[in-house]
């Protein structure tokens, strides 16, 4: 089964993408870990990319799509996998139709986890991290036990400025335009599946796996 999983950033996205995984025995491609093993083992393609992410910049399309199509290329990525992260605009998802067109397969789904702005911010506007370890805790749905210090080292837990509201709804804007044209190319291929986002996280898995059977 090949699946492509959407979902702006607050989505809970990377923990489904988890669950179905495991559920599917199938491999999870995510661009964020594929760039991290790229920088890690200095590729010409992670020294690229870094260059764009130490400046904050997104990455361009061409070396997104390269790193991709690398990964596809993998023994253990051929009979299936979910993609994280990818397509993230109408370029790349149709590059994405064609590359998989070029070995005669196909996306069986593109699942959205459909989100309001209010859960996003609720969900992201809470989280908290140890400034020490780095564990992170959420003020409503995962308090510390010691309030703003971390239960596993006492480091005090801070509130990352990535996470302040309005860089979070700028990204949210960015992110929502860009996707808005690849929602609409998946729908015309039939395989668009909108799932309610604003629920806990068994609930969405729940109506995952509804849809997974009648695939
Ligand atoms: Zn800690």
């Amino acid at each position: 089964m090949r699946i492509v999983l959407l979902g702006a950033p607050g989505s809970g996205k990377g923990t489904q993408a988890k669950l179905i995984c495991d559920y599917l025995k199938i491999p999870h491609i995510s661009t964020g870990d594929l760039f991290r093993a790229q920088i890690r083992d200095n590729t010409p393609l992670g020294i690229k990319a870094n260059e764009y992410i130490q400046k904050g910049d997104l990455v361009p399309d061409e070396l997104t799509i390269s790193v991709v199509k690398e990964s596809f290329n993998k023994e253990e990525n051929k009979g299936g996998f979910l993609l994280d992260g990818f397509p993230r605009n109408l370029h790349q998802a149709k590059t994405l139709q064609l590359i998989l067109a070029e070995n005669k397969q196909y996306l069986d789904k593109a699942y959205l986890i459909n989100v309001s702005k209010d859960t996003v911010l609720e969900r992201i506007a809470g989280r908290r991290f140890c400034s020490n370890c780095g564990a992170s805790y959420h003020v409503s749905f995962n308090p510390s036990k010691l309030k703003d210090k971390c239960e596993a080292c006492g480091g005090t837990l801070i509130h990352r400025n990535d996470d302040e509201e309005h860089i979070v709804l700028d990204r949210l804007t960015v992110y929502n335009k860009s996707i808005q044209p690849v929602l609409n190319y998946y729908k015309e291929l039939g395989i668009l599946e909108t799932i309610e986002g604003n629920a806990d996280a068994n609930d969405i898995f729940y109506d995952i796996c509804s849809s997974l059977k009648a695939v």
